[in-house]
């Protein structure tokens, strides 16, 4: 019995996603820039996947641009904002963000542009008192605030529409980063008010390496990337449409299941129900973040005292796969600084491992992991394994 508890790494791409793709490098694969026939039905495939994919987020599919994912589709956002207004040179953003987000901004802080890191409350949510404070302070000079809607190692979920009304009160760029968010929560865009979300593909059953960005027409954010006038001027270079087929129909799926989905939909409690087992069971097990608004999906667990990379190799040999905090950060000995910036001590930060499901996680699954998990710790804590 095998359980892939690792969906904020990724997910598995759904079969029609794989047949789509499959046939759009077979009949598709014309430049979509060509004015040929073959070029205008490669055109066409991406335009529907535009319009899935403006489906899922609620805008209109002038406001998607397709990028390579996540990662470039973030970075797009923050550099074009800053660039679109040289006389408001600073960012705002918080310890909490992904490497993608988080790392861009260590950088230009490095390199001598003034980044405010938000403050946060222990439970990871955003300050917004604080948030007022910074605003009437720096507001003037600050481009651009960029803020995840929902964290990939806790599941933390952010107040965005609070923050969306004192940006645009201040008028300052709003990106979210949503990738942990789209797919698996509705997204009301014109209720928002944010001015660019940005999300990725292989986080919602689609391909990897190809992400979006949706953003409000006037938005000021310019193209960083020159060179070609595809995505309409806003991001350069052919475009990946197999992958972006992919993602159109993953959208659309996705959409499908939102529609139908209620709060207390099965998959939507499993990752409680699993918490709530293990730490019956595993004596000094703690749910990070637990009191704070979480995403159904992702759960933190440290067993202090342990190491996260010993527990992980121990579950994959009996068929759990788990990460502990970032994917990108394991294979390292540092604990993740998402949950160093929330205050935890140490052994808790170097303990911790994280599931996630997704809405295709079976009930089987579950229980094996359910069984698995209190027996490795077990195993662990006898052997006094040292940190
Ligand atoms: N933002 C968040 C919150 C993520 O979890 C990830 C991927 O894990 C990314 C950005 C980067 O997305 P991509 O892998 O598509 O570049």
């Amino acid at each position: 019995m095998q359980a892939y508890l690792d969906c904020n790494a990724t997910t598995q791409p759904l079969p029609e996603v794989v047949d789509a793709m499959a046939s759009c490098m077979r009949e598709r694969w014309a430049n979509p820039s060509s004015v040929h026939r073959a070029g205008v039905e490669a055109r066409h495939a991406m335009e529907l996947a535009r319009e899935q994919v403006a489906s899922l987020l609620g805008c209109t599919p002038r406001a998607v641009t397709f990028t390579s994912g996540g990662t470039e589709a973030a970075q797009r956002v923050i550099l074009g904002a800053i660039a679109a207004r040289p006389g408001r040179p600073a960012l705002a953003t918080s310890a909490l963000e992904h490497s993608a987000v988080r790392e861009l901004a260590q950088s230009l802080e490095a390199r001598g542009t003034a980044v405010h890191w938000l403050r946060h409350r222990p439970d990871g949510v955003i300050d917004l008192d604080a948030l007022d404070e910074l605003l009437r302070a720096h507001g003037r000079s600050i481009s651009v605030l960029s803020l995840m809607w929902a964290n990939n190692e806790t599941g933390v979920i952010q107040p965005i529409a609070e923050v969306a009304a004192r940006c645009r009160a201040a008028d300052i760029v709003l990106h979210t980063d949503a990738v942990q968010w789209v797919g698996r929560e509705p997204v009301e865009w014109s209720a928002l008010g944010i001015d660019a979300l940005t999300c990725s593909a292989h986080k919602l059953h689609g391909p990897k390496g190809v992400g979006a960005i949706a953003m409000r027409p006037g938005a000021a954010i310019e193209s960083i990337l020159p060179g070609g006038p595809q995505e309409l001027g806003r991001r350069a270079g052919t475009e990946n449409v197999a992958g972006i087929v992919g993602f159109g129909v993953a959208a659309q799926a996705a959409r499908a299941w939102l529609a139908q989905c209620t709060p207390a939909a099965p998959c939507r409690t499993l990752i409680t129900a699993l918490e709530r087992a293990i730490v019956a069971t595993v004596p000094g097990a703690i749910v990070n973040a637990a009191g704070s608004p979480r995403l159904w999906n992702t759960s933190s667990i440290a067993f202090p005292g342990l190491e996260a990379e010993a527990i992980l190799l121990l579950l994959s040999e009996r068929g759990v796969a788990a990460s502990a905090g970032a994917a990108c950060s394991s294979g390292s000995l540092e604990p993740s600084p998402v949950l160093r910036a929330m205050g935890l001590p140490d052994p808790v930060a170097h303990g911790t491992i994280r599931l996630s499901v997704s809405r295709l996680t079976t009930a089987d699954e579950l229980d094996h992991a359910t069984r698995v998990i209190p027996e490795c710790i077990a195993k662990l804590q006898r052997s006094g394994m040292p940190r």
